[in-house]
């Protein structure tokens, strides 16, 4: 007996630097039926980033890449597309900080557009670097994360956040912040987690977490809500970096077999959670 629904939360693809198409179709071999692909920040922010332009270009190469995984694989795809906090840090030490909020403010904006036709289904990822910065750069990161769950809550979408380690604290403050820009703090999904937390000390976010087995085993004890994701970078430079795209089938999988999982469960989290979460109906 075999999952019939396998959903990855958060996967990027680079033609450039990585397996590109090859590697949803490793997902697909693997087990998996569902992806959500994560608009890949541009590398370095070049000169192409300057402009609005710039980013509704990049945009634009992400929603043709999902096009094309549809017609190569038998895969359902749904494209995030935001603005990572690494391209407005990057941005902000070429052009100055106020001059790069507001590029990226209205690539947010951009973004929201497209949701709203259809051609992707949330925003993401957006919010602060994991690493630390100066205290301007940090604000300036709070105020774009704040605008997208603006223009989620307008647009009645959900986001993805990237962020610091999650945490009780991290998720109280996503909370607050998406409650004055009027968004639902469910809608609001902290990718990258590295374990569940009951629905009060997650203050209601939702959370995505990476595919190790421990890690989801740990996470049923606690709360059924979340959902699963490889973060898969593809990267061929930064092998083992990350999970590989075939993480999340290969977990779940294993888990069912070793009856750690029921195919019930299976269906809540593959399922479930991710049409309520981004009101899709999942094939
Ligand atoms: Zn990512």
């Amino acid at each position: 007996v075999k999952p019939g629904c396998i959903t990855d939360n958060h996967f990027h693809l680079d033609p450039e630097a990585g397996l590109g198409v090859e590697a949803a179709k490793r997902f697909e071999r693997a087990g998996g039926t569902c992806l959500i692909l994560v608009h890949k920040p541009v590398a370095g922010a070049p000169e192409a980033l300057r402009s609005e332009r710039g980013f509704q270009e990049a945009f634009e190469r992400t929603l043709r890449l999902k096009k094309r995984v549809e017609s190569e694989t038998r895969l359902c795809v749904n494209a995030v597309i935001g603005v990572h906090p690494a391209e407005l840090v990057q941005l902000s030490r070429r052009m100055g900080v106020n001059q790069a909020l507001e590029l990226c403010m209205h690539a947010l904006d951009l973004a929201g557009r497209l949701v709203e036709e259809g051609s992707a289904i949330a925003i993401g990822e957006i919010g602060r670097p994991h690493f630390t910065v100066e205290k301007k750069l940090l604000q300036a990161c709070n105020k774009l994360l704040e605008h997208g769950m603006a223009v989620a809550g307008d647009v009645g979408c959900a986001l993805q956040v990237h962020a610091e380690a999650c945490s009780e604290a991290l998720c109280r403050e996503l909370s607050r912040m998406a409650k004055r820009a009027g968004l639902r703090e469910k809608k609001v999904v902290k990718h990258f987690c590295s374990s569940g937390m009951d629905v009060e000390r997650r203050h209601g976010i939702t959370l995505s977490i990476l595919a190790r087995g421990d890690a989801i085993k740990e996470s049923l004890k606690v709360d059924k809500s979340f959902l699963m994701e490889s973060d898969y970078m593809d990267d061929l430079s930064r092998p083992g970096a990350v999970l590989g795209p075939k993480a999340v089938p290969r977990v779940t999988r294993r888990l069912v077999e070793g009856g750690w999982l029921s195919l019930d469960e299976a269906e809540r989290i593959h399922r479930d959670n991710v049409e309520s979460l981004y009101g899709l109906e999942l094939p």
